[in-house]
């Protein structure tokens, strides 16, 4: 668990690009190795590609806000639960 690092506070931010594939390669190297560490940012990252995953099915282009604030706070939930 690395949550509450300089590494989790840097790199949590940019697991969505990553899954974007937006990352350049240096920093994707970083968040593969962060994500198989952080258990926190693994299930966001699990989270956002189940979101996108549904969004490309459905043709939607991005969530609702409800959707949004919903899994946010799921997850924080979970992240409760360490
Ligand atoms: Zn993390």
């Amino acid at each position: 668990m690395l949550v509450n690092t300089p590494e989790h506070r840097a790199l949590r931010k940019r697991v969505e690009s990553y899954l974007d594939g937006e990352a350049d390669p240096g920093l994707a190297v970083a968040v593969r190795r962060h994500l198989a560490a952080c258990w926190a940012c693994s299930v966001d990252a699990e989270w956002l590609a189940l979101i996108k995953s549904a969004l490309v099915r459905t043709g939607t282009s991005r969530p609702s806000e409800l959707l949004l604030a919903r899994t946010k706070r799921y997850g924080s939930t979970l992240q409760g639960r360490q």
